[in-house]
């Protein structure tokens, strides 16, 4: 307490204290200094005094001494005794001795000669020595005299002191109180921060006016700062508004309006991180055939169907669950506490049952389908990717497994997966160490009876598990994109061996080759690749046929479109591969200027066994004749098969029955050795004739 008040009062004190150190300081200077100077010049005075004393007196103390009058001479010099400095007087004769004195009694204690002053008068007359007065004096008068200057000086010094003392205080009162009030309105504002405080108006001086001032300050700092309090909390509102809109945005999906993907990752990982009791499964749902329809109706069509699909699984789940879309056409449904296989199973086929119903999209009938993995927790993974990864691991096998199905995660998945990886790093290895072979397999003119085209099929020599079917790698090779580059391989060295074929076969051989959906992405730039490479090449026209399947055209139409007729305009013949399995549109055969047709040895296979099958291969022939496209048929293993397909005036055929696909050389060998009697039942060469 004592020290807050000294704290707070220290200004005021430390003047105080100032303003007095200095008067005492400057009255003591002055009271010592003028102390020696009074005491230099009394004692100056007091010894010409003395002195003229004795002077006066020595004419008439000689006179006295010649007559050795003792008495006359102490009536003469006791006047002296009264002075109140004199201490002694003595008169010494001419041999130095003393010849009478005064002492006086009460100054006996100061008898110190040694200390005294003293003032000799010579004795003389006529010019004869007769002896000296002397007197002895101390300063007692002196210091008498200065004690009481010193008492009256010390009394002015005090009465200066006190004075100067109240003068501060009043000082301090009147000029520095209202400041140091001031001083402690500033610190309590600046402490609490209330600007509503003011401080008192105490005179109309300069620091009345400090005080108005430091008001109306004040007074704008509180307008101010209640303004930018209103604008805060305006601002703070309008922020917390566009942070619900943001997290709305950041966990929902625009188009759905259902939770995205950063929702579920988050659920899952909130569940599963929070409780050991809890369990869930995961069911992961892709759409089959969903980018068809975005290629075929356009984007908007798709976007309503997404909407409409999410209604339709939205209806079938319980409240409890939660439909999640993770984007494109991939939706994730979260079920809580429900782990029975059988109980998931039940729900992806009730999904699967509702999907077998056509979506009406803008008067449109949208057949899709969906194809639904699914992956619980605990057993299958503790983190949200684990459980994620699983479910599409097991969607992803539903939909190998021949699409609009449902599988449920299991080990041999990730084998599966495992395995399909080391497929795409040998495959690398064997782009680079030579490891891949182009077989041909001969395409048989039915109207000219001729061999003039061939169907390059490749083959993988793999150094440990020898040789691979291009069914066992190109599909993976599809889903990883390598495919491009085994394209382009195949590409370089079926125009290498085709400029070989037309020197050594014939100069209008043309090769087939195979080109994947994969390949014919815009930004893969696979035509521009093939256009070089012809031109180089500079093979001339028909060397080489492309074959696609129907839903490699599905893609991006009006590229595809575009594409082929540049390809058309090189001289490439394009072939719609396995005809038949896929959309068997005849719009687009037209309109994509499709030269040739190759139906599906599936279908082939059927001739003479199945009467629908036989149908279909005479319709398709027959249709086909009717659009000028020329027609293949695949996989003809018997000549049953090859009389019939004759019969109803198909234009090339290609089997087994025929010949298998063989290594370039052994074609070449087998080109020399054809003769159209050959195709015979009994001359059909055999499998191993080629290999
Ligand atoms: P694909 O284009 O339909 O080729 C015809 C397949 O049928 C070939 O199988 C061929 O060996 C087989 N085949 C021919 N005649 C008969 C027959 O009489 N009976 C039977 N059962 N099969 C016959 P392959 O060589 O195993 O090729 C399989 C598939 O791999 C090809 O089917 C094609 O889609 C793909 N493929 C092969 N080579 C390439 C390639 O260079 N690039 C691309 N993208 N795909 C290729
Ligand atoms: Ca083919
Ligand atoms: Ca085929």
């Amino acid at each position: 307490m004592v020290s807050m008040f000294l704290k707070k009062r220290s200004l005021l004190f430390r003047l105080t204290a100032m303003f007095m150190a200095v008067a005492s300081f400057s009255t003591l200077i002055t009271l010592l200094v003028m102390s020696v100077y009074q005491i230099n010049i009394l004692s100056s005075a007091e010894i010409r005094r003395v002195n003229s004393l004795a002077q006066i007196l020595a004419p008439n103390v000689t006179a006295s001494l010649i007559f050795n009058d003792k008495e006359t001479i102490h009536e003469l010099i006791e006047p002296l005794a009264h002075q109140d400095s004199v201490v002694m007087v003595s008169v010494i004769d001419e041999q130095g001795d003393e010849f009478t004195s005064i002492d006086i009694a009460e100054n006996a204690a100061r008898l110190d000669k040694q200390a005294l002053t003293k003032t000799e008068a010579s004795l003389e007359a006529y010019d004869s020595y007769y002896g000296s007065l002397i007197i002895y004096t101390d300063d007692s008068s002196i210091r008498k005299h200065v004690s009481f200057y010193l008492i009256f000086l010390g009394a002015i010094f005090i009465t200066i002191i006190i004075l100067g003392f109240f003068l501060s205080l009043f000082a301090s009162k009147r000029f520095i109180y209202p400041i140091l009030r001031l001083a402690a309105v500033v610190n309590k504002v600046t402490h609490s921060h209330d600007y509503s405080i003011r401080a008192t108006f105490s005179s109309f001086d300069e620091i009345g006016d400090l005080t108005k001032g430091f008001n109306s300050m004040l007074e704008t700092i509180s307008l101010r700062d209640n303004l930018l309090e209103s604008t805060v909390q305006q601002r703070t509102g309008e922020l917390k508004k566009a942070n619900i809109e943001l997290r709305d945005q950041a966990y929902k999906d625009s188009l759905s309006g259902l939770p995205n993907r950063r929702y579920i990752y988050e659920l899952i990982n909130e569940v599963s991180k929070n409780s050991e009791t809890h369990t869930f499964s995961l069911l992961f749902l892709d759409l089959d055939g969903f980018k068809e329809v975005n290629d075929t109706l356009g984007h908007d069509y798709g976007d309503l169907l997404i909407v409409d699909a999410a209604k339709r699984i939205q209806a079938i789940i319980n409240k409890g669950d939660t439909l999640a879309r993770l984007g494109g056409d991939e939706f994730t449904i979260f079920l809580e506490n429900v782990v029975e296989p059988c109980v998931i199973e039940s729900i992806a086929n009730r999904i699967r049952y509702e999907f077998n119903k056509p979506f009406l999209i803008r008067d449109e009938s949208v057949h899709i389908t969906a194809s639904i993995g699914a992956s619980s927790y605990p057993e299958c993974g503790k983190s949200a990717e684990e459980i994620m990864k699983k479910a599409d691991l097991a969607m992803y096998d539903a939909k190998s497994s021949g699409r609009n199905c449902y599988r449920f995660f299991h080990a041999s998945m990730l084998e599966k997966l495992e395995a399909k990886k080391l497929v795409i790093s040998d495959l690398r290895q064997a782009l680079k160490n030579d490891e891949l072979e182009l077989f041909y397999q001969p395409i048989y003119n039915i109207e000219t009876r001729k061999i003039d085209k061939a169907e390059a099929l490749i083959r993988w020599h793999h150094p440990a598990k020898g040789v691979i079917s291009p069914q066992d790698f190109i599909p993976i090779a599809e889903e990883n994109g390598l495919i491009v580059e085994l394209g382009n391989w195949v590409l370089q060295n079926a125009i290498a061996n085709v400029r070989v074929f037309r020197q050594n076969l014939c100069p209008e051989f043309c090769v087939n080759i195979n080109v994947s959906a994969a390949q014919l992405k815009p930004e893969d730039n696979w035509l521009s690749e093939l256009i070089l490479s012809l031109d180089t090449a500079n093979l001339g026209a028909n060397a080489i046929a492309i074959e696609i399947t129907e839903t490699a055209l599905m893609t991006d139409r009006k590229k595809v479109v575009e594409d082929l007729r540049l390809l058309k305009e090189k001289g490439v013949e394009i072939a719609i591969d396995d005809f038949g399995v896929g959309y068997s549109s005849l719009s687009y055969l037209q309109q994509l200027k499709i030269d040739i047709i190759k139906i599906d040895k599936s279908f082939v296979q059927q001739l003479g066994i199945d009467s629908a099958g036989t149908t279909l291969c005479k319709t398709i022939v027959q249709m086909a004749k009717n659009l000028n496209i020329k027609v293949v048929a695949e996989g003809i293993e018997d000549e049953i098969q090859l009389e019939m397909l004759t019969e109803f005036g198909c234009h090339f055929g290609q089997g087994y029955f025929i010949a298998k696909p063989a290594q370039a050389q052994k074609f070449e060998t087998f080109f020399h050795s054809f003769k159209p009697a050959h195709i015979t039942p009994r001359n059909a060469l055999k499998e191993d004739a080629l290999l």
